[in-house]
């Protein structure tokens, strides 16, 4: 076990729905300062599993088999006592039932924030931010009607990532912390103060709930074609530029804690390839997810 890594404070970022190929086109100044771009598989389909599986210390793993941090390669950040033994542990052994309660059990401040309605803590079925002893919401009401035209909307302020301020103050008022941020900025509307909607996306945005919702297309549901599917990849490789320029922003107040910083996509999204939308199903547009790992100095 790497101890120097052990014991640093920890900021555990999602970027929800977000595609590998749209981090690679995308300008990402500040995910780039940690590392590079890693290619890797996530253990969910979607945000429930991934995160599950995640909070145990099961990051979606790079392709070629390793995780690299100022430059060394390790076999992963943190591995669980309860996994099984591999002849080359990780770097940081999780000793409790996750993550949170680790380093809670070692006297960090544990604080989540979310916006997908995975982690709305008022429906009573959502068990995700109950494992957090403190977090908040940004998110719509996990019960609020969903029909498709009232969840194409513009968001701004009821981004996580809109408070990063607040959240970078919530850390540093302690010793140490573990910090985990769910960004639904990447998310199905894709929206952003970098990517508003317009007529035509919103449009095209309402078709495209309809056929997440209908799992594949039906009689009367129009799939959507090469060029809608590039409106689709553009609004979503915006929002995730809005997102670096966010984390930029939130890296440069704990940069002097040299936490360390691991942001990933929990799965990725589907624009048609099998005939699909969204996901939670295995394509490897959904399974392929982009990862950056590495310690804040810079
Ligand atoms: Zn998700």
């Amino acid at each position: 076990m790497d101890l120097e890594l052990a014991t640093r404070d920890v900021v555990l970022v999602t970027l929800d729905s977000c595609r590998y190929d749209t981090a690679c086109a995308a300008r990402l100044p500040a995910l780039s300062s940690l590392g590079p771009l890693q290619r890797a598989e996530s253990p969910g389909t979607y945000t429930l599993p991934a995160h599950a599986a995640m909070f145990t210390g099961a990051l979606p793993r790079p392709v070629q088999g390793y995780v690299e941090i100022e430059g060394a390669p390790l076999s992963s950040v943190w591995r669980s006592a309860a996994a099984r033994p591999r002849p080359q542990d990780g770097a940081i052994a999780v000793v409790a039932p996750s993550l949170m309660d680790h380093y809670a059990d070692r006297g960090y401040r544990v604080l989540g924030a979310g916006g997908v309605t995975f982690f709305d803590p008022a429906h009573t079925c959502n068990s995700l931010p109950t494992r957090f002893p403190q977090f908040r919401y940004f998110g719509r009401p996990a019960a609020s009607p969903a029909d498709a035209a009232s969840r194409v909307v513009d968001r701004d302020a009821s981004l996580t990532l809109a408070h990063v301020d607040e959240l970078a103050e919530e850390c540093l008022q302690a010793e140490r912390f573990f910090c985990f941020i769910n960004c639904p900025c990447t998310h199905i509307p894709y929206t952003s103060p970098a990517a508003v909607l317009t007529e035509e996306s919103a449009a095209l945005l309402e078709r495209l709930y309809r056929l997440h919702d209908a799992s594949s297309p039906r009689p009367g549901h129009r799939p959507i074609d090469t060029a809608e599917a590039a409106v689709l990849r553009r609004m979503q490789r915006r929002s995730l530029e809005w997102a670096d320029t966010q984390l930029g922003r939130l890296f440069a107040q704990l940069t002097h804690r040299r936490p360390l910083v691991v942001v990933c996509g929990d799965h990725g999204e589907e624009f048609g390839e099998w005939g699909r939308y969204g996901h939670g199903h295995p394509h490897p547009s959904v399974t392929t997810v982009p990862l950056w790992c590495g310690v804040l100095d810079r």
